[in-house]
């Protein structure tokens, strides 16, 4: 099929009261329903109005690094007999796609007159890039953290602090991401008046997940001037990034949601197998339900209390998915694998010794499903890269046994 049917309806962007087919929406406590609606006027208007776009291109120009380069992997091309090109978000300021949506976000949060900042975060990437921007605009920031993963992340915690955020550890339930957001919109209900809460992925209340795709869909806009100017076509057959709330696999796709000749694909968290209990694999294990204010599918129990997810890369253990991923996958836009921690592990050792990249974790699992799928000869295949591995060092030590590897080359 050739056909380019971006004329026609949009079916893949949300609708006007936040849903995907069922999925999205706005479930919120009643006090800060004036906050989220007065978003939802707001965003699109703000995001389009040029002054916006000047200081958030010039950003993302010269803070971020941005464009970030479409890297053709040679070596890769010819073991997996495709065309493969990396999208390099590793290379942004922060080491990861998250400075994207910070930056809009932030920015937003100023042209909205608030003064006081707060994000959740897992890994400690969110975190530690809004710390970062809000030092460069000089705004309080304060990042809520489970406790588990601020031992597991102590680095990104300590670098938060540098910056002049305030981290607050969280002891609820499992310690970890889920708890961190829950807390953050508890946050958000008290004060309401002063605080914009930076959501770091496509999940959350609507207008959030549209708001943090249009944010993110910078990584698509340049992968199209980019293929264009080394292809001779803007648009590659393949499409293939990790999704964990799915805002780096939103961004990759945006530009090409509605372009029936690219077909995307999302890899997501198997952790240590499906059929392990220990899994981060939402699209395949999860039930609909409601989290963090948004309908979508849901790692849950039969009684429908919220399961712990597992993956050994902290930045896709989250037991929901944003909306956009979840209605892609159901409709059969999007084909979904579930890569393993070893399947990860393993492709990151490959990338790193084909094309001396190492990349994030998370970002692997993206790389893993060159093992998963075959392609053709002349595929175009473009994987994300959205973070680099610099984090996640001490599990590759752990993991990977590299140090008995020589310098082979295949
Ligand atoms: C946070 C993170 C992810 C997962 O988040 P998405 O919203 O699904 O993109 C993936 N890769 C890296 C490097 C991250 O920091």
């Amino acid at each position: 099929m050739t056909r380019n049917n971006s004329k026609k309806g949009k079916i893949f962007t949300v609708n006007s009261k936040g849903f995907y087919g069922s999925f999205g929406g706005a479930y919120i406590p009643e006090i800060l329903y004036s906050n989220v609606e007065n978003l939802r006027k707001s965003y699109l208007e703000i995001m389009k109005s040029p002054d916006f776009r000047r200081e958030l291109d010039s950003l993302l120009k010269d803070y971020a690094g941005r464009p970030t380069s479409l890297f053709y992997a040679e070596r890769l091309s010819d073991r997996y007999g495709c065309k493969i090109y990396l999208k390099r978000e590793d290379l942004n300021h922060t080491g990861a796609h998250k400075i994207n949506n910070v930056l809009g976000q932030v920015l937003f949060a100023q042209r909205l007159g608030k003064t006081r900042i707060i994000a959740e975060t897992g890994a400690g990437q969110h975190g530690v890039a809004t710390a970062t921007v809000c030092a460069l605009m000089n705004l309080k920031c304060i990042v809520y953290m489970g406790a588990t993963d601020m031992e597991r992340q102590y680095l990104n915690v300590e670098k938060m602090k540098m910056l002049g955020a305030e981290v607050r550890p969280v002891y609820s339930g499992s310690k970890t991401l889920k708890d961190a957001t829950n807390e953050a919109i508890r946050d958000w209900c008290c004060n309401p008046e002063d605080t914009y809460y930076v959501i770091g992925s496509t999940v959350g209340p609507h207008p959030y997940p549209d708001m943090v795709a249009r944010f993110q869909s910078v990584i698509s806009k340049e992968i199209k001037k980019q293929l264009k100017a080394k292809e001779g076509r803007d648009y590659p057959d393949y499409l293939i990034a990790c999704v964990g709330g799915g805002s780096n696999a939103s961004g990759t796709f945006y530009e090409y949601l509605e372009d029936d000749r690219v077909k995307l694909i999302a890899a997501e968290a198997a952790g240590k197998g499906l059929d392990s209990g220990c899994s981060a694999a939402t699209i395949h294990l999860g039930k609909e339900g409601i989290i963090h204010g948004s309908r979508t599918l849901v790692m849950q129990t039969d009684d429908g209390q919220i399961e712990e997810a597992y993956s050994v890369s902290a930045g896709l253990d989250y037991p929901g998915i944003g909306p956009l991923q979840t209605f892609l996958a159901r409709s059969k836009r999007s084909e979904v694998f579930a890569v393993t921690d070893r399947q990860a592990l393993d492709a990151a050792m490959e990338l790193t010794r084909m094309e001396g990249i190492i990349p994030a974790l998370e970002s692997a699992h993206a790389v893993a499903v060159l093992n998963l799928k075959k392609f053709a000869p002349l595929d175009i295949v473009v994987i994300t890269v959205s973070g680099r591995g610099d984090k996640d060092m001490e599990t590759y030590l752990k993991n990977c046994d590299y140090k008995n590897k020589n310098h082979k080359r295949s």
